[in-house]
């Protein structure tokens, strides 16, 4: 079973407009490698971050959009780092075109629409003869020259895809060894994998083993924005790519357009789309397998993607990345770590045991907030401390000093103590490493219990476990104040996904059977019903969620009420000391020590 309970973290990010932050720390940013696109306006720099930050250091909220002014006389290499690592730098200054179609799309909205429909065809039709070509241009392409780049020497923990992808670079290097035997090279590749497992990473690889121009777009790139843009954008960057062959064309998202087609309409429309994926499909029809353009394309989704996509001379051969296992994260800890200091005697083994479920994105952020936390701290060299200070930092968000009044305080020990305690006191649940009531983020509170191994699939018991723990909160709160309040809301959620998934995914209700109702066809963790599921069992999957997080919570408030003298102790030991780690927290409940505990793969955490 993949991967089903992975890092929970309830925190809700705002969204209203870029954070304001120093120059030096965007440009961190920047050498991080963390920064997706950059909009330039005059001297104000706004980026959209792959990961979220929290600055400026020891802000309340994390965020995936900073905006910083520019020194008018800082001569730095900003634009080239961005550059070379392939971020798209728009200009949205008045004048030189960049941003101007979209501020007046704004504007003025439909009649421009109109227009700009009418232009298109016009140039469609004239084969863009008619001096506009601004649109149709892929212009979120990114393109990197052959020359200094990523090889599969930075790309770690994934040997077996590197393996297969072996071929391609042989390919690419020496065409003339497969047109000889007559072999038809392949077209398409398509990579799979959760986000941040690296798939983009390696196919920049491949590109820079071969030692060929890597063309990459965003399939969403290609339709957002402009409606009847997409098809000429493919059309486009292919005519780019062959007349730099041997190449490779990057295509990430995939599943943006190539959704089975009638389906669920997704971004653009469902014309959009179709036009787009059929672009596609004619152009990696069209062309001469051993002209030496490769596809690569990359989802998360295979299972919605359009069969016509999967079919031979397409995209027929797969290569999936999974959420590393340790030895996996240990190597992938390495290669970020080849630039970072270490502290003497100081085992990087120790952080991979640390992170189950972390995926290479992840890891790679966590070295830097390593680095960073050392850098704060004056130190020369990066140390476990460090680390551990930076996993704090990513999972459960930057503390906040504001000070919160002596009756939300109480209620929050109060429930947090509740999440806790039914963490420990329940057999096989993930181990409690830490509960606080010190302000993070949007949290008022947080109980962070995370996995000692790494593992594959989880049982009905542990998820009920899960389910219970997460309604806790709310549990202790109804116990000991005799009211629900809205901090429990996250903590509902998860509950109820947890249910939900149990029932329509995984076959664990009785009454409705190991039948899958729940398409995992949505990016929501709550999933929609299949195609052809009728209404009465949409119904009754509804009524089991129910009775399931009821009873939970039921049984939740039995477990608390029980052991109420535990639960009394635990809330005071936090109201006095704030922060407890795992054995300050058996200890003050009266349980033993910690002992090993069977493997359990995830990481857990709630509000
Ligand atoms: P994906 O395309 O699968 O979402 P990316 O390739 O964009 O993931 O990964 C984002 C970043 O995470 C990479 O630039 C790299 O720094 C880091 N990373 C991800 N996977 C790996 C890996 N297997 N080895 C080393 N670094 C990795
Ligand atoms: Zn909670």
């Amino acid at each position: 079973m993949a991967v089903v309970v992975n890092v929970w973290i309830a925190r809700t990010v705002r969204d209203d407009g870029p954070t304001p932050v120093d120059y030096t720390s965007f440009v961190e940013q920047v050498r991080s490698g963390n920064v997706e696109s950059v909009r330039i306006d005059g001297l104000t720099l706004e980026a959209d971050l792959r990961r979220e930050v929290v600055l400026p250091v020891g802000a309340a909220e994390a965020t995936r959009s900073i905006e910083a002014a520019r020194p008018e006389f800082a001569a730095d290499d900003v634009l080239d780092v961005l550059v070379a690592d392939g971020v798209p730098v728009t200009d949205a200054g008045d004048g030189d075109g960049g941003g101007w179609p979209f501020t007046v799309l704004v504007t003025f909205g439909p009649a421009v629409l109109i227009v700009l429909g009418a232009l298109w065809l016009l140039r469609r039709a004239g084969g863009g003869a008619a001096g506009f070509t601004g649109f149709g241009r892929s212009r979120a392409t990114r393109y990197e020259r052959p020359g200094q780049r990523v090889t599969f020497a930075d790309v770690a923990g994934v040997d077996e895809a590197k393996e297969e992808l072996r071929e391609i670079v042989d390919v690419l290097r020496e065409p003339e060894r497969y047109r000889s035997v007559g072999a038809r090279a392949p077209r398409g590749v398509l990579l799979l994998g959760p986000p941040g497992t690296g798939k983009t990473l390696l196919a920049r690889a491949v590109a820079g083993e071969a030692d060929v121009p890597f063309f990459s777009q965003s399939a969403s790139e290609f339709i957002e924005m402009i409606v009847g843009v997409g098809a000429s954008r493919v059309r486009d960057l292919f005519d780019r790519a062959k007349a730099e062959a041997p190449s490779i064309v990057f295509i990430d998202e995939l599943d943006a357009i190539g959704r089975t087609r009638g389906g669920f309409a997704g971004l653009g429309g469902v014309d959009e789309r179709e036009q787009t994926l059929n672009q596609i499909l004619t152009e990696m029809d069209g062309f001469d397998p051993n002209q030496g353009v490769i596809v690569l394309a990359a989802t998360n989704r295979p299972d919605v993607l359009d069969p016509a996509l999967l079919r031979a001379g397409r995209f027929d051969r797969r290569v999936a990345l999974n959420a590393p296992d340790h030895a996996g994260r240990l190597a992938i800890l390495g290669v970020h770590a080849r630039h970072v200091p270490l502290a003497a005697g100081f085992d990087m083994a120790d952080v991979a045991s640390l992170t189950p479920g972390m995926v290479g994105a992840d890891l790679a952020n966590l070295v830097n907030e390593a680095a960073l936390s050392a850098a704060r701290a004056g130190r020369g060299a990066v140390g476990r401390d460090d680390f551990l200070a930076a996993l704090e930092r990513i999972l459960l968000g930057a503390e906040r000093r504001i000070t919160i009044p002596e009756h939300e305080r109480r209620r929050t020990a109060y429930h947090e103590a509740g999440h806790a305690l039914a963490g420990m006191l329940q057999e096989g649940a993930d181990p409690v490493r830490k509960v606080s009531i010190i302000p993070r983020g949007r949290s008022l509170g947080v109980t962070y219990q995370s996995p000692s191994g790494d593992q594959y699939s989880v049982g009905e018991r542990y998820l009920q476990g899960r389910i219970i723990g997460a309604l806790a909160g709310r549990a202790a709160e109804h116990l000991v104040f005799g009211e629900a309040t809205t901090g429990a809301e996250a903590d509902l959620e998860l509950a109820t996904a947890l249910a939900r998934s149990m029932v329509g995914r995984w076959g664990m209700s009785p009454v409705v059977g190991p039948v899958a109702v729940l398409s995992a066809d949505d990016p929501s963790p709550v999933g929609l019903p299949m195609d052809g599921t009728s209404e009465a069992m949409r119904n009754l999957v509804d009524e089991e969620v129910r009775r399931i997080v009821v009873e939970s919570l039921g049984r939740a408030r039995d477990l608390l009420a029980e052991h109420r003298g535990r639960l009394d102790d635990l809330a005071a030991a936090l109201l006095e000391r704030e922060t407890l780690d795992e054995d300050d927290a058996r200890r003050v409940a009266g349980l033993a020590p910690v002992a090993q505990r069977d493997a359990r793969r995830g990481l857990g955490s709630s509000g």
